[in-house]
């Protein structure tokens, strides 16, 4: 008599007749410790082998912020037949580490990373602001689409949520495009609008430099403009076009301002923890709270002089580490995610030297170390793109439910241009065509310049 049939299954009837009741029992008894020890060895052997770089095979790891882009206009003019991306430039002569600090990615380590989604920025110096900016960020947007097309086998132009995991899925990466810098608008809405038509899905509201309708970080805890009513006219047309709103680089005020006004979900596409690192840069706890609330997504950037304040020692990945958990701790697992800024800056933490690397950050979170939470598959997957997901989703979601909303129309006023071409020792208008400049009433300006400066003092 076999298992089967002590476990109530069919048997031919010919070998369970010569079972006894005593030899059932004995058998049901020992069936069932075999069945309970292969159960228990096939769920040991599952938990012991599972690792954290195994929920990037059930879920898209998203990165929410690469510079490749701008590496490509500073080296090639954008010339991408003198690029090649299909091999590992680890060593090359233009892209080695060893002759470009900036230079982490190439499309075998993108695949090494396990990279499902990411975001590609174009972005234009800010001194660009007030010149050529568009232009240049036109370019950059044309460099990104001919990179996608030029890599059909790997990656796919993706413009909305569900078409990340459709991507993902059929063994490519969602490649998505980001307008980094609120200077690239040229402050205004039409040029917005026409990013969007081109695929440009979020948009960093300012860089390093003030826009004349919001504050970079460099002002610190202070403002010059911070958060102007033209710069919330901005904040609504991209809810209603469903443009995502990317915080990284403005002001703690800013952030705030913007929080308080948005109808959709933000997202920092860049940013780490100011309470593990008071870098400007960072997100500070009462801004965290405020995302939360609002449903958003802080992702974590790797840039060493951001996650790692003590300069007397490197960065490494334990720093990154630190500011996931302090993210996760502070406001919960659903609002973190990963945006590394690779190609856009100088210097990454021992052990994430590249885009092959964050495999190892997701074994790492897993191990879960003493004082640290703990790290299941479902916030693994969560970290690494369910969350971004789920905040594109919800920007899609309110930008249908204001699709009966017209266009906005508005302007920036003159003398709010005025001004801040003028703090940027600029000769205001001179450059300028556009016959809005015809009605600037200088004194008017000069007068609004004067309480702006008392502002700042
Ligand atoms: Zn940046």
């Amino acid at each position: 008599m076999g298992c089967i049939s002590a476990l109530g299954m069919a048997e031919p009837s010919n070998i369970s007749k010569y079972c006894t009741g005593k030899m059932v029992y004995i058998n049901v008894a020992v069936c069932l410790a075999v069945l309970l020890f292969v159960i228990g060895l096939s769920v040991g052997l599952s938990v012991n082998t599972f690792k954290g770089r195994d929920a990037l095979d059930s879920t898209p790891l998203i990165d929410g912020h690469n510079d490749l882009p701008h590496n490509l206009y500073q080296k090639l003019s954008n010339n991408l037949s003198a690029f090649h991306f299909e091999k590992d430039l680890r060593n090359d002569v233009v892209w080695g580490s060893t002759v470009c600090s900036s230079c982490y990615t190439d499309l075998p380590r993108l695949i090494e990373g396990k990279v499902g989604g990411q975001f590609w920025v174009a972005y234009t110096a800010c001194g660009s602001q007030y010149k050529d900016s568009v232009q240049l960020t036109l370019r950059q947007i044309d460099v990104i689409r001919r990179l996608i097309h030029r890599y059909p086998a790997n990656l796919q132009l993706v413009t909305d949520a569900a078409d990340i995991e459709v991507a993902w899925r059929s063994g490519k990466i969602a490649s998505m495009i980001a307008v980094e810098g609120g200077h690239s608008l040229d402050s205004s809405l039409a040029i917005l609008r026409l990013y969007y038509d081109l695929g440009v899905r979020y948009v960093t509201l300012t860089h390093t430099c003030n826009t004349p309708w919001a504050d970079a970080s460099t002002v610190n805890d202070g403002y010059v403009y911070n958060l102007t009513e033209f710069g919330q006219t901005i904040i609504h047309e991209m809810n209603r076009i469903g443009m995502l709103i990317d915080l990284s680089h403005v002001s703690h005020n800013v952030m705030k301002e913007v929080l308080a006004v948005t109808r959709a979900p933000i997202m920092f596409s860049h940013s780490s923890a100011f309470g593990v690192c008071g870098n400007y840069r960072n997100v500070p706890d009462d801004v965290l709270h405020a995302v939360k609330k609002n449903n958003g997504i802080v992702m974590v950037n790797f840039y060493s002089v951001f996650v790692n304040c003590n300069t007397s020692r490197n960065a490494t990945m334990q720093d990154v580490v630190d500011h996931i958990n302090y993210i996760r701790n502070l406001i919960g697992v659903d609002h973190v995610g990963i945006g590394g800024d690779y190609d856009g800056v100088n210097s990454m933490p021992e052990g994430l030297e590249d885009v092959s690397k964050y495999p190892d950050l997701f074994d790492r979170l897993y191990e879960s170390r003493e004082g640290e939470p703990t790290w299941t598959k479902e916030d693994l997957e969560k970290l690494a793109g369910r969350n971004f997901i789920r905040v594109f989703q919800a920007v899609e979601s309110v930008r249908d439910s204001l699709s009966s909303e017209p266009p906005r129309e508005d302007i920036i006023a003159g003398d709010e241009l005025y001004i801040a071409q003028k703090n940027e020792g600029l000769n205001p208008g001179a450059c300028q065509t556009a016959k809005e400049w015809n009605g600037v009433n200088v004194t008017d300006a000069e007068q609004k310049e004067t309480r702006t400066k008392r502002h700042q003092a």
